[in-house]
């Protein structure tokens, strides 16, 4: 058993390495790499991707799982190897039962369907990505039909992503949070718009950038484990435990931009730094969801990052780096301007509290068009009319309605957007937890210090990688389910006091 364990360990840190190495090379490619370096790139890093599937899926492999499963089964269920075991037969079956072939084609019809998009979007010509979107609802039925025994069809999609969500369970989850968050948004946005002209100056790049640094220090992203630089999309990439790198946008006219993406994405890596180092290039290392990964990012953008206590400390700082912007302005109004509340269009610019609208609807369109109970061709009107029914505005357009998303024009429909929503919601509820612990965590947070709350969620969530489950987590931390209250209480505290609901 021992040679094989270490058999399986030499195998598993080659394809972690393999990985690794690609991921420098997608790093590179979107910080620092000349256009020229793009057809070679391309090449270089499929070749690193087949090499590391082609380990993966290994007949040699699934023999080695096979005669370690009595082993495994004979430890504890948290035990290092009996879980890494665990964890690797989970990716070496979701490797193994989707044919290549069927890999290839979705792959080709993904990249031109990206294509067909990315000159559709801008002309608002949806009836030109219709084919496509159609043809990728039928890969997606495939896909997931490889994993046969499910409840709903998007039951093995949202594994890939959240392993252990299932979409019954997400519905009813999201049908109670939009029950409870319409009324909230109507409330809000009925009042007179806060004003942010206190953030919408201009501020230099090379000292927002400085500033930023800074904040992202003192919540605890290691500098000699990682680093930031600059790029279109900000993203955190990890290549090892002690390797975690966050990038950057920065926009002079709003300083909302490069501050709350930065902390956000700081909470992505504070995660992946907080890994125990020995899963270091195994299938345990990295965040064990979509929707755990978004809870920490979410979690310290704007439960910490957005919160009235965390600017009584940085907000005097900030006034010094930029003395005549911020002139006469108050922490009130800052703090007001940074929790702006708006009915906006386009996800990815929206506010904290309408957010959760704009995925929940994402998720609803997705199971019903995997049902069949929506046809593709009649997503720009259930949009519409579901959008002006949740947000209370009617997109002008299909550009900035049913096709701003990447995500279904370069990948399946189904299981790609419920973790945004499923990361505030447990967000909000590890830091309930984090508080039940530890009470004198918001003080800390208005001295500057975020220790306690780093080290809580290290200790809980962190180190256990991939280890345990999302549903497992929850459990473990909460001693319940995936519950919204946490987060509705928050919410209804936050903007209550904003708002004077
Ligand atoms: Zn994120």
């Amino acid at each position: 058993m021992e040679k094989k364990l270490e058999e399986l360990k030499t195998r598993l840190l080659e394809i972690g390495d393999l990985n690794s190495a690609g991921a420098v090379l997608a790093w590179d490619q979107m910080t620092y790499m000349p256009p020229g370096g793009a057809p070679a790139r391309g090449r270089q890093m499929a070749s690193l991707a087949k090499l590391a599937q082609e380990k993966l899926i290994d007949p040699a492999l699934g023999r080695l799982l096979d005669d370690l499963q009595p082993y495994a089964e004979g430890m504890p269920y948290d035990d290092d190897d009996a879980s890494l075991i665990r964890v690797t037969r989970r990716d070496f079956e979701r490797a193994t039962k989707v044919p290549p072939e069927f890999l290839a084609r979705f792959n080709a019809h993904s990249s031109e369907a990206y294509m067909v998009w990315a000159a559709a979007r801008p002309a608002n010509d949806f009836a030109k990505v219709l084919p496509y979107l159609e043809k990728t609802l039928d890969l997606s039925r495939e896909l997931a039909n490889y994993f046969p025994g499910y409840e709903h069809i998007a039951d093995p999609l949202i594994d890939f992503a959240d392993y252990g969500m299932k979409a019954a369970s997400v519905r009813t989850l999201f049908a109670d949070l939009r029950a409870r968050q319409v009324p909230l948004v109507q409330a809000i946005t009925s009042q007179e718009e806060a004003d942010d002209s206190c953030i919408r100056k201009h501020f230099p790049e090379q000292e927002q950038l400085k500033f930023c640094e800074e904040v992202v220090r003192q919540i605890g992203y290691d500098f000699e484990r990682g680093r930031i630089d600059k790029t279109h999309h900000p993203f955190t990439i990890a290549f090892a435990v002690g390797d975690v790198r966050i990038t950057t946008r920065v926009q002079e006219e709003f300083l909302g931009e490069c501050l709350f993406s930065n902390i956000h994405e700081a909470g992505h890596a504070l995660y992946e730094q907080g890994c125990d180092p020995k899963y270091d290039g195994t299938p345990l290392q990295g965040g064990t969801s979509a929707g755990v990964h978004e809870s920490q990012s979410r979690l310290w953008e704007n439960v910490v990052g957005r919160s009235r206590g965390f600017w009584e400390f940085f907000f005097p700082k900030l006034q010094q780096v930029f003395p005549e912007q911020l002139k006469g302005v108050s922490l009130e109004a800052f703090h007001r301007a940074a929790n702006k509340v708006e009915r906006s269009l386009i996800r990815t610019d929206a506010d904290e509290v309408t957010y959760n609208l704009h995925v929940m609807l994402r998720f609803e369109f997705e199971l019903a068009m995997l049902e069949g109970s929506l046809a593709v061709r009649d997503l720009p009107a259930a949009w519409r009319e579901r959008f002006k029914a949740d947000l209370g505005i009617e997109p002008p357009d299909d550009k900035d309605g049913c096709m701003q998303d990447i995500h279904w024009y370069a990948g399946n429909i189904g299981g790609v957007f419920q973790g945004y929503t499923l990361g505030n919601v447990m967000g909000a509820q590890f830091f309930d937890a984090a508080l039940q612990a530890h009470p004198g965590i918001p003080d800390e947070i208005r001295q500057g210090k975020f220790d306690t709350l780093h080290n809580w969620l290290k200790e809980n969530i962190y180190r256990h990688g991939r280890k345990f489950t999302a549903p497992e987590l929850v459990q473990n931390v909460t001693g319940g389910e995936v519950s919204i209250e946490p987060y509705i209480k928050y919410l209804r505290a936050k903007y209550g006091e904003l708002y004077q609901l």
